[in-house]
Order: C-alpha cells, then sequence, then structure tokens
C-alpha cells in the first residue's frame, strides 16, 4: 500500500486481499463461485453466531441499514432510534422514507444515553424494535450492550444493531443470552470496508430468528432489491439467481472473512480493544483528548479532539503529504476534532509510524511535542493490554 488509511473506514487492505479481488471474474452462478459465496455466509454466521440467516448483497452500509429497518417495521409502526452521534440519527430519514413512525434518543455526543431514559421510552409501549449503533463514527462512543439489550428485550422489542463500525473488532453475538434466553441481539447489519478489512461495496445483515419472523410477519413490503425474502433461495443456494452477485467482492470477502477467522475472534478482539486504547494513550502524550472518556470510547476509532491554536486542515493535508491520511469531524465538531480509525488490518508498526508523523507535523506547525514519549506510550499500553 501507497498510504496509511487511517480514517473509520475504508480500512487498508492487504495483499492477499487485493489478490483475490484481481482474480478472474466467473459467472456469478457458476459453481466455483457459489462454493466461495457459502464459505463467506458460513463464516459471517459464524461472526455473528447467529441461528438465522446471513444475506451479502452489493451496496454499502446504508443499505444495510435500510434492509434491516424495511424487513422488520411496517409503515405506521414505531421505531426508537438510540443515537450516539451522527450514524446513529441516519436511522431516522431511512425509517422515515418508509412510512414508520420514529421517535429518538440522543444524548450529548460523547456521552451514553442513560438507561432510564431507554426503560421510559419503552414503557411507554407500542414499539416494534429499537436500533443501536454499535460504534458511532462520529464521535467513537460504543454502545454498552451488557445493559442495552436487557433494557430493550425486556418489551419485547427487536434489537437491531448497526455493527458497520465494529463488526469483526467488537463482539457481536447474536445467541448470546444477556440475561435472560429471550434477551439476544435480533439484527446485526454491516458493511465490508471497516473492521473486515475489505474495499467498500458489500452489504452484510444477518437476521435472528425475531427478526426473520418479523419479515415472514409482514404480507409484503414496499422493495424490491431490499426484500430479504426475495433474497432467501438465493442465499441457500447462491447458484439460483435473483440479481447478479459482486463477483469479485465475493472472493475479497471470503479471503477477509479467512483472514478474521484465522487470527481468531478473540485475539482480535483483544487487539482492538488494545489498539485503541494505546492511540488514544499515545496522543494523549501530545495533549490530544479524546471525545469519549475512555469508559464509552470504541476499539475500532477514536474522535480526538485538537489542542488549543492547531489548525484542521493544515494538520490534515500535511499528514497526508506524508502518506498518512485521517478524516476531519461531522457537525458541530468539524474542525476542532478529527477521526482515526485504528481497525481491522493494520499493524503495531503503522500505529508508531502514525505516532511519529504526529508528532513531526506538531512540531513543523510550531507546537511543543515529545514524539519519543508518545511512541513510548503507545507501544506500553499496546502491548500491555495484549
Ligand atoms: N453506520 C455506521 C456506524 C457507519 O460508520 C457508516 C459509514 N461510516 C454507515 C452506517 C453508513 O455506511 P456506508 O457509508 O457504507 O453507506
Amino acid at each position: 500500500n501507497q498510504e496509511m488509511l487511517l480514517i473509520p473506514g475504508p480500512t487498508p487492505v492487504v495483499d492477499e486481499i487485493y489478490e483475490a479481488l484481481a482474480q478472474e471474474t466467473y459467472a456469478h452462478t457458476d459453481p466455483r463461485l457459489v462454493k466461495r459465496f457459502k464459505n463467506s455466509l458460513d463464516m459471517l454466521k459464524r461472526l455473528f453466531n447467529t441461528k438465522g440467516e446471513a444475506f451479502i448483497v452489493a451496496g454499502s452500509g446504508t443499505l444495510s441499514m435500510e434492509m434491516a429497518i424495511v424487513n422488520t417495521v411496517a409503515p405506521g409502526e414505531k421505531l426508537l432510534v438510540i443515537s450516539h452521534g451522527f450514524f446513529g440519527d441516519r436511522f431516522i430519514p431511512v425509517a422515515q422514507a418508509h412510512g414508520i413512525q420514529v421517535e429518538v434518543l440522543q444524548p450529548e455526543w460523547g456521552q451514553h444515553i442513560e438507561i432510564s431514559a431507554v426503560e421510559e421510552k419503552l414503557a411507554q409501549g407500542g414499539y416494534k424494535a429499537v436500533t443501536v449503533t454499535h460504534v458511532d463514527t462520529s464521535t467513537g462512543v460504543i454502545s454498552n450492550l451488557e445493559k442495552l439489550v436487557p433494557a430493550v428485550k425486556k418489551h419485547g422489542v427487536l434489537f437491531i444493531l448497526d455493527g458497520v463500525c465494529a463488526s469483526a473488532a467488537v463482539e457481536e453475538d447474536m445467541s448470546k443470552e444477556y440475561g435472560h434466553p429471550d434477551y439476544t441481539i435480533d439484527l446485526v447489519l454491516t458493511g465490508s470496508q471497516k473492521a473486515i478489512g475489505v474495499p467498500p461495496g458489500l452489504a452484510i445483515v444477518a437476521f435472528g430468528p425475531k427478526a426473520l419472523k418479523a419479515r415472514e410477519a409482514m404480507d409484503k413490503v414496499a422493495a424490491y432489491y431490499m426484500d430479504i425474502l426475495r433474497w432467501l433461495p438465493t442465499m441457500q443456494d447462491p447458484g439460483k439467481y435473483y440479481a447478479t452477485h459482486p463477483v469479485n467482492m465475493i472472493y475479497a470477502l471470503e479471503k477477509g472473512m479467512e483472514i478474521v477467522m484465522a487470527e481468531g475472534l478473540e485475539a482480535r478482539y483483544k487487539r482492538h480493544a488494545s489498539l485503541g486504547r494505546a492511540v488514544r494513550a499515545g496522543l494523549a502524550e501530545y495533549g490530544m483528548k479524546a471525545l469519549a472518556a475512555e469508559e464509552v470510547a470504541a476499539p475500532t476509532l477514536s474522535c480526538i479532539l485538537y489542542p488549543e491554536g492547531v489548525n484542521d486542515a493544515e494538520f490534515r493535508s500535511k499528514l497526508a503529504a506524508k502518506g498518512m491520511v485521517i478524516a476531519g469531524s461531522l457537525a458541530a465538531l468539524a474542525g476542532k476534532a478529527f477521526r482515526i480509525g485504528h481497525m481491522g488490518n493494520v499493524t503495531e508498526e503503522m500505529f508508531v509510524k502514525a505516532m511519529e508523523l504526529v508528532g513531526e507535523t506538531l512540531t513543523e506547525m510550531g507546537f511543543k511535542a515529545d514524539t519519543a514519549k508518545a511512541v513510548e506510550t503507545f507501544k506500553t499500553v499496546y502491548r500491555l493490554g495484549l
């Protein structure tokens, strides 16, 4: 790779995945593709530990959000959106586009929603589903599933989890019982381009048994490409045509998931947790603080507030010129913070380099920066957690 792509997705793509992508395109119904498609689905089902069905279709994370909603909540029904930022909020227009009644709970950016607020809303009754964004990519806040799943599920409401910025880096176990056999995650939606480490282009959705039942109970949905019941025969036998599979992206996904499985889920989750803590600790040595407090901060990306006087555009363009790409911030944080991704197939070496480049850049911009200390802190915290 020519660059260190440290935005919160897409993430750096390793050579093995590029090689998979570059293989000859088979017919979308070719038995050799069918085998790889099934293998990819099997690995996704293991990733999410679901007793239901997984779907892979060409599209981005937003398509997977809309697929999740369209197939579980009917027009006129009520949805509760629990939002920890910009991407949590995205469920509002998605659901409204389908005539769904939406209620929203959104704490201040960087904070966790109060469980009591969730309880209060759901106690009003009438909700069909709740959406929770596992990691909100705008704030770097990770939702507390240990508390949210039981709070939602005790009301018998569907629990829909947006894993776009978390899947394959943080546990999303759909068979896990959060204190009661009925308290499980019903649906996880995600994309290919973040912690799975594959280029953008695939919408991935896992429907658990209750989410599948919800779709079956709806007579029809106002969608064709997004209707999971139309896709189901193809997911059970990918050789059956419904719409043309993104053949080369399936090769890439299969390779990406093989890399995930070879690392091992526990090891991968641990690595991400350590990396997140270490990146934030290293950057703190430059006076750069994360928006989210450590207890709510995500293993996959961090939203980092600039120290007084650091110009966002200048800082990021200088880093980009050195081969390190990070992202600006969204909405009210634009110009005041940057976002750095630390997920997928990234390495310790990359982040040692990142610490060095940040120090170098701050020095060039006339700020004091102890690069050696930042690198040392990063390495110590990273290795401590492994
Ligand atoms: N949800 C989350 C948590 C995201 O981070 C993103 C993308 N950054 C999306 C949904 C939307 O995905 P996409 O841009 O692939 O449509």
